[in-house]
């Protein structure tokens, strides 16, 4: 059975972009060099940006993200630091070329979930959006991590390119020993929205008929599915994360947003200056996050509305989730 995963002040979870620097350039990268520059935090940085945060909440947990994380040669630094200052959990994402010997540097006690994209269950399909080579070599990266003792989960970031292929994405998840698979939805931003996405967006009939079926293949042969709710029934409530979750998305040029959706615009609520967390005055993401609209996210209308649809007089047909509510379907579903 699938349940939507409540938002909690109870743990603070930290996106931390240590650099912006990637040796891909997916189609869809939501990357932004013009807002968030090209600069990689340095040792002090990151040891200091994490103890900002580590005790924001009980719990706090946190995502190493680049660009290519693994690119940065202190990621292994960071990652121990961060157990030292008590995270609950290390997870790194990355695009599976693993620099920098990264396997070698940290041990599966270090690292919670070493987390790998991959964003068609082809060689044709995955290359065409992340480049020519990247499957073989997440594919050659996972089995190495699964093979040292890694656990290692999946992210498939769905799309109008590569929707048709999520059905066959379960054997391949169990081929390649995951323990956890992660579909995420196309956030119209970055090189998506300088190109114009609205193809890239997913009627909500596509996402209802094909997400929580392939959702429930993949926990009925034992590894647990998450993935974003996006349409919200009549029945659900509207809450905006920003208000009532502690996430914090940090770049290394300082900015920290409560918003993934707002990362193309300087709207970011914090900033980090000489190692300290200020709030930043009026107006910024928080300002837009009381807005209460009938189409359910303020930013989802104002930056990516091509996901709604109308009926007589103008009336939203439904509304549209937190981008960061996510439903969870653990082991024991009866594979379809
Ligand atoms: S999506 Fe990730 S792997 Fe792809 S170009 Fe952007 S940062 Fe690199
Ligand atoms: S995606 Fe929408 S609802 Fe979620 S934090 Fe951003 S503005 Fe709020």
């Amino acid at each position: 059975m699938k349940k939507t995963v409540s938002f909690s002040k109870r743990a603070s979870n930290v996106f931390f972009h240590i650099l912006t620097q990637c040796n891909l350039s997916c189609r869809h990268c939501y990357i932004n060099r013009g807002q968030h520059g090209t600069r990689a935090v340095s040792r002090d940085e990151m040891e200091s940006w994490l103890s900002l945060f580590a005790e924001k909440s009980p719990e706090s947990n946190v995502i190493f993200l680049g660009g290519e994380p693994t690119m940065h040669p202190d990621l292994p630094f960071g990652i121990k630091k961060a157990r030292e200052l008590g995270y609950t959990s290390i997870t790194v994402d990355t695009n599976g070329y693993l620099f920098h010997d990264f396997l070698s540097q940290v041990s599966p006690l270090d690292v919670d979930f070493i987390s790998f994209s991959l964003d068609g269950a082809t060689k044709g399909v995955n290359d065409s959006i992340r480049g020519t080579g990247s499957y073989e070599v997440c594919l050659a990266g996972i089995r190495k991590a699964v093979s040292m003792g890694f656990s290692t989960s999946l992210i498939y970031t769905v799309s109008g390119e590569n929707l048709t292929e999520l059905d066959q994405m379960p054997p391949l998840l169990v081929d390649l020993g995951i323990k956890e698979f992660f579909i995420q939805v196309i956030g119209i931003r970055g090189n998506s929205a300088e190109k114009g996405g609205a193809h890239l967006q997913v009627t909500r009939d596509l996402w209802q008929k094909v997400v929580p079926r392939v959702a429930e293949h993949v926990a009925g042969l034992g590894i647990p599915v998450t993935f974003p709710k996006v349409f919200l029934d009549e029945t659900d409530c509207f809450e905006c994360a920003g208000l009532v979750a502690n996430n914090y998305f940090i770049f290394p040029n300082g900015r920290v947003y409560r918003c993934p959706l707002c990362e193309d615009y300087p709207l970011h609520a914090h900033e980090i200056k000489d190692n300290k967390l200020f709030d930043r005055p009026k107006i910024h993401e928080m300002d837009l996050f009381q807005l209460a609209i009938p189409e359910g996210c303020v930013m989802n209308k104002l930056i990516q509305p091509d996901n709604l649809s109308y009926g007589p007089g103008g009336i939203p047909r439904y509304r549209i989730a937190c981008c960061l509510l996510k439903e969870r379907v653990e082991p024991g579903c009866a594979p379809l």
